[in-house]
């Protein structure tokens, strides 16, 4: 397969058509390209952080492919043509950003005024409304059913499959001595199946996560306006602790 036309550049990745040998496009196949594009603030501030894409590619794909043998469906389907990118299925993405969180932290702290670092225990599973005009507020799962956002099985295939990645996950950043604080994923639907597929991304850009003495190695480094050298190395420090790990 080789990268094709670009089709959308998002606020961190970019989406390619991929063409197959014969150069005809391939219907339900694209092409994921992490980059370095950074932002925050509903992109209110933006930057290039160098590396970036690389780590966050590398730290997703591994992820993912933890993900399918837990019995998760995935839209990842191989390696890209770049060593930051990745062939992916297709997806009617599901509008909603599911959040899962083992310990209080960001938005949930200032919605309900309570500290950061309370455990969760379980997890505990928010959804929010991809709904530029309305800032993408927090539903609730009946509210998501009621307005034929999602049906009920889907409801549930959310929910059962996120816990699963948190178990996944978790397990995954505990090997590297990284607590997993929270994160967001998104699903959807294989354009060519119909199948129910976990989709997007896992990486330091939609998740959380704190080492032994509590220092953030994701996103927040850069929310936080730390300098350019230290965002890019916090995404370098996990490629080189995947890479002394043997990941
Ligand atoms: P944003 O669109 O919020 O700026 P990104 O920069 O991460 O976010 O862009 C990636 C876009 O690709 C997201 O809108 C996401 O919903 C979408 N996406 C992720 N996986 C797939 C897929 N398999 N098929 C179609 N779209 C996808
Ligand atoms: N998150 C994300 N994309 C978003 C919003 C949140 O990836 O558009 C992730 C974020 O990185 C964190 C988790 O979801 O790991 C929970 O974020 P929160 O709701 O606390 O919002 P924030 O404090 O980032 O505004």
């Amino acid at each position: 397969m080789k990268r094709g036309k670009k089709l959308y550049a998002g606020k961190a990745n970019t989406l390619y058509e991929v063409l197959s040998d014969d150069g005809s496009v391939e219907e339900y196949v694209l092409e994921m390209e992490s980059t370095d594009r950074i932002s925050a603030g509903d992109g209110e501030r933006t930057d290039v952080v160098k590396g970036k894409g690389y780590a966050n590619n590398l730290v997703s794909t591994l992820l993912f492919k933890l993900f399918e043998e837990a019995g998760v469906p995935t839209h990842f389907i191989s390696e890209g043509t770049t060593p930051s990118s990745k062939f992916v299925k297709k997806a009617d993405m599901i509008p909603l950003e599911v959040i899962g969180r083992n310990y209080t932290a960001g938005s949930f702290c200032r919605r309900y005024g309570v500290d950061e670092g309370i455990e969760l225990d379980p997890m505990l599973l928010e959804l929010t409304y991809k709904c530029d005009a309305s800032h993408d507020p927090l539903i609730t799962e009946h509210a998501a059913v009621a307005l034929g956002i999602i049906d009920g099985e889907t409801l549930e295939n959310i929910v059962d499959y996120t816990y699963i990645i948190n178990d996944v996950a978790t397990d995954f950043f505990d090997e590297l001595g990284l607590t997993l604080i929270d994160f967001k994923v998104e699903f959807g639907f294989d354009r060519a199946t119909g199948e129910f597929m976990l989709a997007d991304e896992f990486s330091q850009d939609t998740c959380r996560l704190h080492d032994a003495e509590g220092n953030s190695v994701d996103k927040d480094i850069f929310r936080r306006g730390d300098s350019n050298g230290e965002v890019s190395s916090t995404y370098q420090k996990m490629v080189d602790m995947l890479e002394a790990m043997n990941k």
